[in-house]
């Protein structure tokens, strides 16, 4: 019998009809004679709903607090799902975190999952029945409840299906698929039937929300099948996340990305000397502030410019770090801009092919958008531009590469 690790997210729980459609469906699975283990999130808005109740009773609620609070989210849409699956008549036991034993580190908010104990579920299952697991949650060895990150039910779904060995691991959210580009964006993005691993993980870090950043990783590591699919639809391909194979190589653009939120530091007259580079990121990277993208212009008389990007939510205190760093190494003058759009290109045949950034920045030349920044990796092409062209780079990079001449999937417009 085939093990199947189904993750509904919340807006697939979001209300007790969603609830009711999801039941059926995980029961025509059960009926086709699989073992189903099912991973929630909280209903839809519920996760912010908590983290709002807490900002009204303190500024810094103790983030051990707020594990207590936000792990709610999930114990309840669990509980009402399996409640829902037993009025069908279906065996169902839900689980919290705590009972299954995924035990994490005690970074409140952020811990990383250490082991799970598949004990107590494959029991379950053992005895017919289907198994709901609060998502999200996870326990340290002092018995304390900790979360696993914004969006990381995908998360405990991948570890839950790495840990139990299972034949697929199948994301069931609002869209049907990972797409191309993000439609709203550009009229002409599609559902990709297949991505590797690695495109979905650059897709993930750079901003595409279907899958978190942490669940692709450990998909990979653990070779899980995963695919994307949508809970509003009765049936549908979606997407398949797996391993490369020769066909995905063939593919030059697997997607186009914009990320809106981040901002441009320069340091402008800094001396060209060895150690400062040093000097001005050591702060940044202590205080855990992620830096990007990272320029340093070649020198004129024994200075030079370094610019560089960071999340926008961390602009204020970048700020302040290296104003820091520059009044101790002589004063080097400071500019930001606290809005700029990072436009990226993916996708694994960019390995084998040239030619694929030279195109890009003609794209965008013939458009009139400035390129501010470049920065590549072996399967991708980020630039920076001015946020307002942001969509505008996105949607001429899609046509260019991934537009009707360019169809390379089953030629499916959604
Ligand atoms: N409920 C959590 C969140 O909103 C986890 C999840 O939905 O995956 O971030
Ligand atoms: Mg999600």
């Amino acid at each position: 019998m085939a093990l199947i690790v189904q993750k509904y997210g919340g807006t697939s729980v979001g209300s007790i009809d969603r609830i009711k459609a999801v039941a059926e469906r995980i029961c025509r699975a059960r009926t086709g004679a699989h073992d189903i283990v099912v991973v929630v999130s909280a209903m839809a808005g519920e996760t912010n709903r908590l983290f709002k109740l807490a900002e009204q009773l303190s500024d810094s609620p103790h983030p051990r607090e707020s594990d207590v609070l936000a792990a709610t989210g999930e114990q309840v849409s669990a509980a009402l799902l399996a409640i829902r699956l037993q009025a069908l008549g279906f065996p169902t036991v839900s689980f919290l975190a705590h009972q299954l034993k995924i035990m994490t580190d005690s970074r409140h908010g952020a811990a990383r999952i250490k082991s799970i104990d598949c004990s107590r579920v494959l029991r379950a299952l053992e005895d017919g029945n289907i198994v709901v697991v609060a998502g999200y949650q996870g326990v340290t060895s002092q018995g304390d409840i900790t979360t696993l990150g914004r969006g990381a039910s995908d998360l405990t779904a991948v570890a839950l299906a790495a840990a139990l060995r299972a034949t697929l691991c199948e994301i069931y959210t609002d869209v049907d698929g990972v797409y191309t580009a993000d439609p709203n964006i550009c009229p002409g993005a599609r559902r990709l039937e297949r991505i590797s691993y690695d495109e979905m993980l650059e897709m993930a870090g750079l901003g595409a929300k279907v899958l978190q950043l942490r669940s692709v990783e450990l998909a990979r590591r653990f070779n899980v099948p995963l695919v994307v699919r949508s809970s509003f639809q009765e049936s549908g391909e979606g997407t398949w996340v797996g391993k490369e194979d020769q066909a995905m190589e063939d593919v030059l653009v697997s997607g186009v990305t914009l990320d809106q939120n981040q901002s441009k530091l320069t340091l402008t007259g800094v001396d060209d000397r060895p150690g400062l580079a040093a000097r001005i990121f050591g702060p940044i990277a202590e205080s855990g502030i992620v830096v990007d993208m990272i320029i340093q212009n070649a020198s004129a008389d024994g200075r030079t410019d370094v610019t560089f990007t960071v999340a926008r939510t961390d602009l204020r205190r970048a700020i302040e770090l290296v104003k820091m760093v520059a009044n101790e190494i002589g004063g080097p003058g400071v500019r930001y801009e606290e809005q700029v759009a990072k436009v990226s290109i993916v996708g694994i045949g960019m390995r084998t092919h040239a030619g694929v950034a030279a195109k890009m920045f003609r794209v965008l030349a013939d458009e009139g958008v400035n390129i501010e920044m470049i920065a590549t990796s072996e399967i991708k092409v980020s630039v920076v531009v001015n946020s307002k062209y942001g969509e505008l780079a996105m949607r001429v990079l899609h046509d260019a590469f991934l537009g009707k001449a360019a169809d390379t999937t089953s030629g499916e417009t959604a």
